[in-house]
């Protein structure tokens, strides 16, 4: 193993691209980070240098109150031409990524201005990395909480016609994230910056289980600076829940890590499994029922105890009994998830039966995997194991006064319920919920 992959210090990645032992070629576009009190009077200098003489912010009313303000006369200051979008709320009172959000920047943003700066928390970034990406345009980030590992990766979560769907785009070229700015976030945001981080546990173990079970592409590198960046955040879990200046470098280091090692494979494997899709489904609902959005960080937080809970259920299964339980179980075919897709996802049915059975016929055999599991029991109980207790969870979250109980987020026992038997098709990938009904 090179050296480059012994020394997981975030600098010594950026800008690199170099051969895995993974087999694949990592590329890491971030050019610049910068985490520390003053980051924000970094940027000016930093646009300067790289020659663009006219930017657009793109911030929300908030933010450009506690950042975007700042950041004009800093970089006015500095003679640099700059133009202002404030993304308007929808009828709920929301700032939502969807089109009325992307029109709006795009019509803000005039053809002389050589790149975007996005100045808020996750809704704004991925507003501005679909534009970003789309007009051929840099974007500098400038979180202002440390609520969401999606600063530092590619991949942008849009809302389509009603519908949600992640959309390739691209990262920024720099992060300048300022702790001055992240001290004053609302301690909601930091509480789901944790519960987005508490999920990698859950989604590693995922990840594990697609390896170990379907020879799913794993990379050793990008698992570790995963794992790297959750144990930064839980070693300092105290300094978080007194949101002191350490507390939350830590967190938006984690973060950050974990966007990164997402950029490193070129999808969210990593970083998002069960926990997620459960959280993409009370998101769906919530949105059909045109009901207030939840923090994503909020739900994957509830949803990584949930799913935790389920790790440790296999703990308690020995091999025979696993056999047993395997032999009896229905076997799922495509016809009958179909069914279910069709009467849990109304109008979206058809696009998640195209994302769980696309037309290559890449259908697993389910006979087969049931094989697989009873052979790997061993390997099966080992991840488990690596998954912290959902009481351990329960409490990280706790400290940080994030809801641990589907209760406390607003999930109601019906939409609970549902989520349990049907987030397993949010995504075609191999998670505790796809084991779990084999079981
Ligand atoms: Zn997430
Ligand atoms: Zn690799």
């Amino acid at each position: 193993m090179s050296s480059i992959q012994n020394d997981l210090t975030m600098d010594n990645w950026l800008g690199r691209t170099f051969d895995c032992t993974c087999g694949q070629k990592h590329e890491v576009p971030i050019r610049h980070i910068v985490i520390e009190r003053g980051a924000m009077e970094q940027l000016a200098g930093y646009v300067k240098e790289a020659g663009y003489s006219h930017v657009t912010l793109v911030a929300d009313g908030r933010t450009q109150q506690a950042a975007g303000e700042k950041l004009r006369g800093l970089l006015e200051a500095e003679r640099v031409h700059v133009s202002v979008s404030v993304i308007r709320v929808n009828t709920l009172g929301e700032v939502a990524a969807d089109e009325e959000a992307i029109v709006q920047v795009l019509l803000d943003t005039p053809l002389s201005s050589q790149a975007l700066v996005a100045v808020g928390a996750g809704t704004v970034h991925d507003i501005v990395r679909f534009v970003s990406h789309r007009t051929k345009r840099p974007f500098l980030s400038v979180p202002t909480a440390p609520s969401v590992d999606g600063f530092a990766s590619v991949g942008a979560p849009l809302i389509v016609r009603g519908f949600k769907q992640t959309i390739p785009a691209c990262a920024p070229e720099a992060i300048f994230a300022d702790l001055a700015l992240l001290a004053e976030a609302p301690q909601a945001m930091v509480a789901a910056g944790l519960g987005d981080m508490l999920g990698k546990h859950t989604s590693l173990a995922d990840w594990s289980l697609g390896r170990v079970l379907l020879g799913e592409h794993y990379c050793e590198l990008s698992a570790r600076l995963t794992q790297e960046a959750v144990e930064l955040c839980t070693a300092h879990l105290d300094e978080i829940a007194q949101r002191t200046d350490l507390g939350m470098r830590k967190l938006m280091e984690g973060l950050i890590l974990s966007g990164l090692s997402m950029l490193l494979v070129g999808h969210s494997r990593p970083a998002s499994g069960a926990e997620h899709h459960l959280s993409h489904y009370w998101e769906m609902v919530l949105l059909q029922q045109r009901r207030r959005a939840l923090l994503h960080g909020a739900k994957v937080g509830v949803a990584t105890v949930l799913m935790a809970q389920r790790y440790q259920a296999l703990l308690g299964l020995t091999a025979s009994e696993a056999a047993a339980r395997l032999a009896q179980s229905a076997v799922p075919s495509e016809q009958s998830d179909a069914v279910r897709i069709r009467q849990a996802y109304g109008d979206m049915a058809e696009q998640v039966i195209a994302e769980n059975f696309p037309a290559d016929g890449q259908g697993l055999d389910a006979r087969e995997l049931k094989a697989r599991i009873a052979e790997r029991w061993g390997d099966v109980q080992a991840i488990a194991r690596a998954v912290p207790a959902p009481e351990q969870l329960s409490a990280w979250l706790e400290a940080v006064q994030g809801p641990v109980t589907p209760e406390q987020l607003g999930v109601e026992p019906e939409l609970l319920e549902a989520s349990l038997q049907d987030a397993l098709f949010v995504r075609n990938r191999f998670t505790i919920l796809r084991l779990q009904r084999l079981l």
